[in-house]
């Protein structure tokens, strides 16, 4: 009986604490609404996790992401603990019509983990996992990193794609497609999702799979939170490491077109177990160089062999490849993108990587206009491209390259230099682009047809999912697929 007592108690205390009389908050439409002190109360009494209004201790710090470009203020932030409070946060927008914006990692470029006014459904606290070594699946809450996952999974020796770099989120980069290391060898992050559960914007917690609500399934790999909140997910898992062969050499910008070309090639015959991606980049002190960023996942006894033409062409002016754990491959350019810095990104996939490419490429970087400004050549191909483009919602399986110029300064006072910089080199490599673009990189306010670009022949089919599942458009803090009915 004391125990029954002390839950509302303690919860009305917290609720007393902190609870304006009422508070505005921006609807839907742009207008504001005003929910009054007796809801919040009832709603934060209601929650396993912590309701953060503006006055709140820690409210910046659970609003900030990683690009510090964005800066945005919502009326109530909802620490979820689970599922439950995921469950709340929905209804209490939908009833009010909030604009509603949903944080896992808060790693988007487009810093769509958070919007001005209304609430912000924060999974960031949400790290539960497991892991199933007998099956080789793993169960994760939203709010891991890969490196978190990985950290985990690799206990057994496991792993599944995720993004290179350690502190970006499992939802995001999975909900959005999941470019990494072992991509080539078994697929995007998203080809790798076994199920789901979703809350939608109806409030109803499903399940989905290939065998269960599978319209939704087909959606969800690819959208984002287009189609609701994913609150757990399933993932399939391989045997990877626990040792890979990793790293980057280094070569002088002026050797730039030769390296590339060199790296076309080599790409044109390496195993789906290596992967490669080129990236222009200007090192601590200030040398501007052309890098090939490499993992080989395969077995290690063979690894060296694979690596070695990386090792020797040029030769490199440095050569950091060597054996790592595979945890270690996820770090491997984590200080080159900090949290908080301004950037804004402008990428497309390729059609190819030719001569006058990446003569353009090499030409541009010379002009570039901040030290902590990049351009990344990502390779693609092997078990990306052995799935159909109509299989998922992400549909861009058969180009060989994706493109991503990544300025980032520190003075937002330089914000048009940088910006303009990006937007030039994107125009002048628009005649090798394939036409698509992967949604996980697109910037801010890119516009409905750069978002159309992402989802090609897929997007009326998305369109009809979201006219079932979200009509009213509930979320729509993402790079979003507009109802129409
Ligand atoms: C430094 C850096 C490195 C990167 N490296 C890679 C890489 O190697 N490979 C790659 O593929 N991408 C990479 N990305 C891009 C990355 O995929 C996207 O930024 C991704 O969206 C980040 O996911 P997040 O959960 O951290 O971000 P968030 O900003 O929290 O979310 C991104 C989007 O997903 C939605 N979302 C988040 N959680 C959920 C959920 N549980 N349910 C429904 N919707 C949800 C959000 O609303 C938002 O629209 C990188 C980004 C950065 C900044």
């Amino acid at each position: 009986m004391a125990g029954a007592a002390s839950w509302p108690v303690r919860s009305l205390w917290a609720a007393n604490a902190d609870i304006p009389s009422s508070l505005e908050a921006v609807r839907l439409n742009g207008d504001v609404t005003v929910i009054e002190k007796a809801v919040l109360q009832e709603f934060q009494a209601a929650l396993q996790g912590t309701l953060l209004l503006r006055t709140s201790e820690g409210y910046d710090a659970a609003r900030a992401g990683w690009n510090g470009m964005i800066d945005k203020h919502p009326a109530l932030i909802v620490r979820c603990a689970n599922r439950t409070d995921v469950t709340s946060a929905v209804n209490l927008a939908r009833e009010y019509e909030l604009l509603t914006a949903v944080r896992g990692g808060g790693h988007s470029v487009a810093g769509n983990a958070v919007c001005h006014g209304g609430v912000m459904i924060d999974l960031s606290r949400m790290k539960g996992m497991h892991v199933d070594p007998v099956n080789r699946t793993a169960r994760a809450e939203p709010g891991l990193t890969w490196g978190e996952f990985s950290h985990e999974t690799q206990a057994f020796g496991l792993a599944t794609n995720g993004g290179i770099c350690s502190d970006t989120g499992i939802a995001g980069v999975t909900l959005g497609g999941g470019f990494g290391w072992l991509m080539r060898k078994h697929g995007l992050s998203l080809d790798n999702l076994v199920s789901v559960d979703i809350v939608c914007a109806d409030g109803r917690l499903r399940k989905s799979s290939a065998t269960e609500n599978e319209d939704l399934f087909f959606g969800i790999r690819g959208t984002h939170s287009n189609l609701g909140v994913v609150t757990s997910f399933e993932y399939r898992l391989h045997p990877v490491g626990p040792m890979v062969l990793a790293g980057m050499v280094l070569h002088p910008l002026d050797k730039a077109e030769e390296v590339l070309k060199f790296y076309r090639e080599y790409n044109s015959s390496a195993p789906d177990e290596m992967s490669a991606w080129a990236a222009f980049l200007t090192t601590p002190d200030g040398q501007p160089m052309v890098a090939l960023l490499a993992c080989y996942v395969g077995a290690m006894d063979v690894a060296e062999e694979v690596v070695q033409p990386l090792k020797e062409f040029g030769p490199p002016l440095v050569d950091m490849i060597q054996p790592m754990p595979y945890v270690g491959a996820l770090t491997l350019i984590d200080e080159a993108f900090p949290k908080g810095r301004y950037n804004y990104w402008k990428s497309g996939l390729l059609k190819n990587l030719d001569d006058e490419a990446i003569a353009t490429l090499a030409q541009a970087f010379e002009g570039v206009t901040s030290p902590y400004s990049s351009v990344l050549v990502e390779q693609l191909g092997g078990a990306v491209g052995r799935v159909g483009s109509d299989e998922t919602a992400f549909s861009h399986r058969t180009a060989p390259y994706d493109l991503v110029i990544m300025p980032m300064w520190t003075d937002a006072a330089e914000s048009d230099v940088h910006t303009r910089w990006a937007d030039e080199l994107w125009q002048r490599m628009q005649p090798f682009s394939s036409g698509g673009v992967y949604v996980n990189y697109l910037s801010n306010d890119e516009g409905e047809a750069r978002v159309k670009a992402a989802y090609g022949a897929n997007y009326e089919r998305l369109v009809a999912l979201k006219n079932k599942y979200d009509p009213t458009n509930l979320f729509r803090i993402n790079q979003n697929i507009k109802p129409t009915g």
